[in-house]
């Protein structure tokens, strides 16, 4: 069994951001994020402290639009429509979930396509779909670019999502199909989780339950890639995988924390870069 270490490649993405950033100022172009905040999830603060952490660290100029919870829809969208025409700007990320009074599509939707660097919009779903050049969400990037790292090719591979959402388990779906594995996908209706689990070469598991996944779903040797993230009772950072039980059974498996969290943060960069230097 090897460990999928997302740690250590996330940290090589980012020392080469830095130098993609470096020269790009050389050229005078400094890429900026916009991020959106909407309200006080104590989880999306944390996770927007540390995009602005690591834009600071790897010369990324950007900025954070707080709001309060009960900001108008229309306000959202004016601060989305400015930060379109900013030209420091070259990504605008929205922290999601957004409060249940705000239409969430409409508001990702009010993002440039070219400046959609979480790849929500439409415009990029659609791309992806067709297996064309896009911005892609970062955690099912963050995915393909571990297994890449480890010379594991998706094609051909039996392969298993669970978790169908639109940032996770979508996505990820596009993106394992456009490299010819064969794609099941799970939700919460699937009916006999076991019998589509227990199939897979790769298992991708993105739902947000603890030890949703055990060793008797696990087919011997499988490649197991753990999405979710879950405090426990002792405020310990856990998988959706019973890691412990499941890894003398892996091939490869990533742990949670250090598996694929820090890629996600470490492909927002490379976004952000990309749609600089299409400025
Ligand atoms: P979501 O709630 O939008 O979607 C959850 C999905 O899981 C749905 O498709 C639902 O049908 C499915 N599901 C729920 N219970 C199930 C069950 N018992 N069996 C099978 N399927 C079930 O969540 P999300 O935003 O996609 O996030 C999923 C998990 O991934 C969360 O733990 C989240 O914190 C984590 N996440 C991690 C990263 C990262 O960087 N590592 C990024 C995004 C999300």
């Amino acid at each position: 069994m090897q460990i999928l270490d997302g740690k250590t490649l996330a940290a090589k993405i980012r020392q080469k951001a830095k130098d993609d950033v470096a020269s790009l100022k050389k050229q005078g172009v400094t890429p900026g994020l916009a991020v959106v905040l909407i309200g006080d999830d104590p989880a999306s603060h944390t996770y927007v402290n540390m995009k602005e952490k690591a834009c600071e660290e790897t010369g990324i100029y950007s900025i954070a639009h707080k709001m309060p919870s009960d900001i108008s829809q229309d306000k959202i969208i004016e601060t989305i429509e400015m930060m379109n025409k900013n030209q420091n700007i070259d990504g605008i990320l929205i922290q999601l979930p957004l409060p249940p009074h705000i239409d969430t599509q409409k508001v990702l939707q009010t993002v440039s396509p070219q400046k959609d660097v979480d790849g929500f919009h439409p415009f990029n779903v659609g791309n992806l779909v067709l297996g064309l050049d896009c911005f892609a969400p970062c955690t099912p990037i963050g995915v393909m670019r571990l297994l890449e790292e480890y010379d594991i090719d998706p094609k051909g591979l039996d392969t298993c999502i669970v978790g169908a959402s639109n940032i996770v388990g979508k996505p990820m779906m596009n993106l394992l199909l456009n490299k010819f594995a064969t794609v099941d996908i799970c939700h919460i209706h699937t009916k006999d989780l076991k019998s589509h689990t227990k199939r897979a070469d790769l298992l991708i598991v993105g739902v947000g339950k603890i030890n949703l996944i055990t060793e008797d779903m696990v087919k011997e040797g499988a490649i197991v890639i753990d999405i979710g993230i879950n405090k426990t009772q002792e405020g310990k950072l856990t998988g959706d995988v019973d890691f412990e039980n499941v890894a003398p059974k892996c091939s490869y498996i990533t742990p949670v924390p250090g598996g694929v969290g820090p890629m996600t943060i470490a492909m927002l960069l490379a976004n952000t870069i990309t749609a600089a230097r299409k400025r």
